[in-house]
């Protein structure tokens, strides 16, 4: 029960695959005085935000950044190249493909849902020959868009992107690809202008390590001129007033200024660091959760070990147990808050994150929280996932000093 007048002792384990433990540097610069949004101090903070955002996504064309969830930049990205009625194929990879095929339909676009078949369908990527064969099969070229999750966050699986755009360029289909890295960003590798993405989105909540309350789409030169003529109606989100103001640095309407001075810090933490560096640090926390749910002899979501998700691991449960009693007694007896199964996988199993602001011992500490948690239950365990895990990172040390990030 939520208990306003009480409050634990210690951090909370925020181990839910975003929101993510925002870092201490990131919670101060949001706590700086809020600034006129149409002064001049105010551009330099946005041509800086604009600019470190095209660093993160990787890419030399404009980024926008909303004042909205993640919702909002899925949004955005189809009112701002589509028109009503428009054909658009969507993979249903888990629970958010679902959710953004869904928004999707009722903006009035024709959606086609493709994917594998049941809940198994959700243990794997997107399979990019199946829609160079749809996109094969649309000669008159009706496919106007082609949606697809980077990290599908419900299951832990991190799907190929670069070969959906090998599999769009040998269909020689001229459909835009649009890719959800809500939660990808920052946290797995993502190239926005290498793999020809048209639109990129994304969240504050995940890498950024930021609190929920931005997002943002990054753009390609084929997406902008596709807005030119598009007809769903838009005025929020639309894209031109947005990147004309953006040129000075300025917003067409008050954008989240304290967010901002977060983005500033986070974008300064992870370009600082490398991302590279950032990427490797997730794989290597990854491998660590994995070798606990397998010393458990628990199954992990992902099924195809070379899509695992650096950013979270699903955990399923044996039959007859349901994950989210499990995930209560993690959260009430060790404060410790696990994703839930969405979805089809509801009760199914549990997600742990590990993204953002994380280290060896904090991940630790949580996959001890699940195997106490998991024992209570009355799951039997095959062995210690925290041994394999504490094993893991001990035979794995990170490939730079925590002393000095070299
Ligand atoms: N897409 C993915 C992959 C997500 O993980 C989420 C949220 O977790 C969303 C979309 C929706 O974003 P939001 O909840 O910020 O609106």
């Amino acid at each position: 029960m939520l208990q306003l007048d009480f409050h634990p002792t210690g951090r909370h384990f925020l181990q839910i695959p975003g929101p993510s433990p925002v870092p201490d540097r990131v919670l101060r610069a949001m706590s700086l005085p809020t600034i006129d949004h149409r002064g001049p101090e105010f551009a330099v903070l946005g041509r800086k935000v604009l600019s470190d955002m095209q660093k993160i996504f990787k890419t030399r064309h404009p980024v926008v950044i909303y004042p909205a969830s993640g919702t909002g930049a899925w949004e955005a990205a189809l009112v701002n190249v589509l028109s009503p009625g428009d054909k658009v194929i969507m993979f249903e990879t888990g629970h958010f493909a679902s959710l953004w095929n869904k928004l999707a339909g009722r903006l009035g676009l024709q959606t086609e849902l493709l994917g594998l078949p049941g809940a198994e369908g959700w243990r794997q990527g997107v399979q990019a020959d199946m829609i160079e064969q749809r996109l094969r099969a649309d000669a008159g070229h009706q496919i106007r868009a082609v949606c697809v999750v980077h990290n599908e966050t419900s299951t832990g699986v991190t799907s190929d992107i670069h070969a959906v755009r090998q599999a769009i360029d040998r269909a020689g289909h001229p459909a835009l690809l649009m890719v959800d890295t809500i939660s990808g960003l920052a946290a797995a590798d993502y190239r926005h202008d290498a793999w020809g993405v048209d639109v990129s989105i994304s969240g504050s909540q995940k890498g950024l390590m930021l609190p929920p309350g931005i997002c943002f789409n990054a753009l390609s030169p084929k997406a902008i001129e596709a807005s030119k003529t598009a007809k769903l109606p838009r005025s929020f989100w639309a894209w031109d007033e947005m990147l004309e103001m953006n040129k000075t640095g300025y917003f067409p309407y008050t954008p989240n200024t304290n967010l901002l001075y977060g983005l500033s810090e986070s974008c300064d933490m992870l370009l600082g660091e490398g991302l590279d560096q950032v990427f490797a640090r997730h794989q290597r926390w990854a491998a660590g959760a994995r070798a606990a749910v397998q010393a458990w002899g628990l199954e992990i979501q992902c099924a195809d070990s070379a899509l695992y998700s650096p950013i979270l691991t699903g955990v399923m449960m044996p039959e007859g147990v349901d994950a989210d009693a499990v995930r209560r007694v993690i959260y009430e007896r060790f404060d410790c808050s696990l994703g839930t199964g969405l979805g089809k996988v509801k009760g199914r199993m549990f997600r742990i994150g590990h993204l953002g602001d994380c280290n060896d011992l904090t991940l630790i500490a949580a996959l001890a929280g699940c195997e106490m948690g998991l024992k209570l239950s009355g799951v039997k365990l095959a062995g210690s996932g925290v041994q394999a895990a504490m094993a893991y990172f001990a035979e794995h040390p990170a490939p730079y000093s925590l002393a000095t990030g070299k």
